[in-house]
């Protein structure tokens, strides 16, 4: 052995000193894997203590700490106008992300429902492309349908027996297929698709992004006057202001879509059951379960929901059935959740009541720091009574539509400078004096948002 290392070494020319390259070799592979185990180090402690929000959001590179130069402000001060405002923050203070509405509050919840919540999924199951032939949206499995049926019937916001039930990749998909399903195929221009402002941010791009034929964005639903058909978007509650909403439109020719994302009696009391022609549900906003990207939509009329299933199949060939699967399970521990009563010894057996419990602490910690502040006002909401809780509750809405006021008139970009992001009321169709702020991120980050609010002083 030791010859044959020794005609190697002689053969590349290294003699003995060969073996103290070899040396060189691995004492320089050791260093470099030392400097990446560090940087690897380095990387996790700035993930933790230099950002708080979702591990999606620090993706985004414009929301990178770098953003901030290499030292954050020990007082970030900024200047709007001819005021400048600081804040009383430490050096390490992290940034604040609530621009998406990622509902990671509604964690806390699930985990403590333990396997309650858990499905399993053999290799060999859920194969086939068709869930229910029989079924005009075909790859619809018929337990998930079930179970929609069955979480309207006990919460009691929405009459689902008159309608069909189109299954989604997200209610994000949905909203084009209703588009799709509602525009007419012979018209001589494109449908124009409208919202009240301050509207979703995303149904402008959303209805654009194609250059569609079918259908255009038309804009404030408030301002909209071009003569003949149209599809009006209600959101209700609404994001981004958590008003609950009707159509301003009210013209013939008019079709109507009701994105009912929020109307759950965690931001809203539930007044009546909706009925209307075409309404919009996620699983995202209801249950918090916005990865498993599912939404349905009750459709009353059946050539609709027809043209709303081809849409899917010509844009996915259906809808996993792994996704859908996982919420039925969810929607039926929801429904199973509702017939528990929280007491202290079960503090969060009922999944709305946990909800609500959460929502009405935050937007009291929410409007006290506003108060503090004295820098900011927000909507105010008038209690109703609901239906499902057999009580008059005031609205908690999953945003906050925050006004900067005393002059500042680019909000997001004077709460950037305190290190919170939001999302400025430009991308609502209204003015950049509000900013959206999402009230559903985990414990650690509203927390920390409060805090840092409250200390923003004029
Ligand atoms: N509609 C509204 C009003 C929303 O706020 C959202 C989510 N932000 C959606 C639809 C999209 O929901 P999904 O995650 O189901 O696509």
């Amino acid at each position: 052995m030791g010859k044959i290392c020794e005609a190697e070494a002689a053969k590349s020319g290294l003699g003995s000193g060969g073996m103290s390259w070899r040396y060189v070799f691995m004492f320089s592979i050791m260093l470099n894997l030392s400097l990446l185990f560090s940087r690897f180090t380095q990387d996790i402690k700035t993930s933790a203590t230099g950002f708080v929000g979702s591990r999606e959001e620090q993706r985004k590179p414009e929301l990178s700490p770098l953003s901030f130069a290499d030292k954050p402000p020990a007082c970030a001060v900024a200047k709007m106008g001819t005021n400048s405002y600081c804040s009383a923050i430490g050096v390490d203070n992290p940034v604040i992300n609530l621009d998406h509405g990622d509902p990671t509050m509604f964690e806390s919840f699930w985990r403590s429902m333990g396997d309650r919540s858990s499905i399993v999924i053999s290799g060999w199951q859920l194969m086939s492309y068709f869930s229910d032939i029989g079924n005009l949206c075909w790859f619809l499995e018929p337990e998930f349908a079930r179970q929609i049926r069955r979480l309207h019937q006990v919460v009691g916001n929405a009459r689902s027996e008159d309608h069909h039930i189109v299954v989604g990749t997200g209610s994000t998909q949905l909203f084009q297929a209703a588009l799709y399903a509602l525009s007419p195929s012979d018209a001589s221009e494109p449908t124009s698709v409208v919202s009240a402002a301050p509207f979703y941010s995303s149904y402008p791009s959303i209805t654009d992004y194609l250059k569609s034929g079918l259908y255009k964005w038309a804009g404030d639903a408030h301002t909209f006057e071009k003569k003949g058909p149209y599809i009006e978007l209600v959101t209700s509650p609404n994001n981004p202001d958590g008003y609950v909403r009707k159509a301003v439109i009210n013209r013939t020719g008019g079709i109507l879509v009701h994105d009912l994302a929020y109307y759950w009696p965690q931001y809203t009391p539930i007044t009546s059951q909706a009925d209307h022609d075409l309404m919009l549900f996620t699983v995202s906003k209801s249950t918090g379960h916005a990865g498993t990207r599912i939404g349905w939509a009750l459709v009353r009329d059946k050539e609709v929901a027809r043209r709303m299933t081809k849409f899917i199949e010509l844009n996915t060939i259906g809808v996993s059935k792994d996704s859908q699967l996982r919420a039925a399970k969810i929607l039926e521990t929801v429904s199973d959740s509702c017939g528990h009563s929280d007491d202290s010894d079960h503090p969060a057996e009922n999944f709305f009541e946990f909800g609500r419990h959460q929502m009405t602490k935050r937007w009291e910690q929410l409007r006290d720091a506003v108060v503090k502040s004295g820098m900011f006002s927000l909507p105010k909401f008038t209690n109703d009574f609901c239906n499902h809780t057999g009580q008059t509750i005031e609205p908690h809405p999953a945003f906050a539509w925050l006004k900067c006021e005393g002059g500042i008139e680019d909000c997001e970009s004077f709460l950037r400078g305190h290190k919170i992001l939001t999302r400025s009321g430009r991308h609502f169709g209204v003015d950049s004096t509000y900013v959206r702020i999402s009230m559903l991120d985990r414990d650690e980050t509203f927390n920390l948002f409060i805090e840092r609010l409250s200390g923003i002083r004029s």
